[in-house]
């Protein structure tokens, strides 16, 4: 009988590392999750807690990955995250993507496992090509809040090609755009648990500049889906992961107000943040092609996901149907 396939998964605990737990059990995998819990949460993982194929040991995989026995796949996804963090938390963003990188990297080479990088669409920097394709070599300022971030993952992803180069590692690099969905922290943050957890508690919706700004918007399933696809073939150039459909900060929070059954003019403008992209959408032909994968989820699905989420924090999931009704 062959036996279980095995994944190890830095930020494990995570909004996205949780999320890619439960597909991994889903589809026959054992888990091993690390993280250090300085953004993620015990609380995204335990629902997992009695299952036997998954384990949990909290550390900073900065300093080294314990080895716990050989891995199929290796997915690092840990490293602070939101743009709120890129201030607080800018060591650990370099640590994480430096140190943690290596270690994820010397772990996959000593298993023969594919290693998959959460790289970020940020690498693109504030882009003067639009929408962005993998091709595209990116306006990052370096001496910026935000150039910490975008340079610890570029750097990420020319050690990920170096290990492929030097070792032979077996790697794949996702570029993450913006993703959302439930377990994300309502004070993350990042706008859409922002304007929820505001839409929820009857607080004006904190926009930031004249909200022109534009993003585009991937559910946490649809973005877990193409990561597990990614980790299934062997692709080794930087892929983008996204839904491209773009929408202004503005549209965003009318459709978030619309669904709060709360009026449109329930907002403030503060100021810009200068060093933000002012716009910021996938070309998605690459992944595609090679990895037959698209997002499935509206916007207007998965915001009314997250709402009811937020409204009712404790509820298990429901039917897309009955979030329309
Ligand atoms: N944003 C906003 N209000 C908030 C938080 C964010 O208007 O309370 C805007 C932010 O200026 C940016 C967009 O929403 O243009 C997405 O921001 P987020 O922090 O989610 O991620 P980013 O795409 O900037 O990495």
């Amino acid at each position: 009988m062959a036996s279980t396939p095995r994944a190890l998964i830095t930020g494990g605990a995570g909004f996205l590392g949780s999320h890619l737990a439960d597909r991994l059990l889903g589809e026959g995998y054992a888990v091993h999750a690390v993280d250090d819990l300085s953004t993620g949460s015990m609380a995204n993982l335990s629902h997992l807690r009695r299952d036997p194929r998954f384990s949990f040991l909290e550390y900073d995989v900065s300093h080294g990955l314990r080895d716990v026995g050989k891995m199929d796949l290796v997915f690092h996804l840990a490293s602070p995250a939101s743009p709120a963090d890129f201030q607080r938390k800018q060591l650990q963003i370099l640590a994480a993507n430096a140190d943690g990188t290596r270690h994820a990297l010397e772990l996959a080479r000593r298993y023969n496992a594919r290693f998959i990088l959460a790289s970020t669409s940020e690498v693109y920097g504030d882009p003067t090509q639009h929408p962005q394709r993998e091709s595209y070599a990116g306006n990052v300022a370096l001496d910026t809040i935000r150039g910490c971030y975008d340079e610890a993952k570029r750097f990420a992803e020319v050690a990920t090609h170096t290990w492929r180069r030097a070792h032979q590692v077996n790697t794949g690099i996702a570029r993450i755009f913006n993703t959302y969905g439930p377990r994300m922290r309502w004070d993350d943050g990042r706008v859409i648990p922002t304007f929820i957890h505001q839409a929820v508690h009857g607080e004006p919706l904190t926009i930031i500049g004249d909200g022109e700004q534009t993003r585009a918007f991937c559910f946490v399933d649809d973005l877990i889906d193409g990561l597990f696809r990614l980790s299934q073939v062997d692709h080794h150039d930087a892929i983008n992961l996204g839904n491209p459909e773009e929408v202004s900060i503005n549209t965003l929070a009318d459709e978030i107000l619309a669904l709060a059954r709360r009026p449109s003019s329930a907002r403030v403008y503060l100021e810009p943040r200068s060093e933000e992209p002012r716009i910021r959408c996938p070309d998605i032909g690459a992944a595609q092609r090679i990895l037959n994968w698209q997002p499935q989820t509206s916007r207007r699905i998965g915001l009314a996901m997250c709402l009811r989420h937020a409204q009712n924090p404790g509820q298990s999931s429901v039917s897309p149907a009955e979030l329309l009704t």
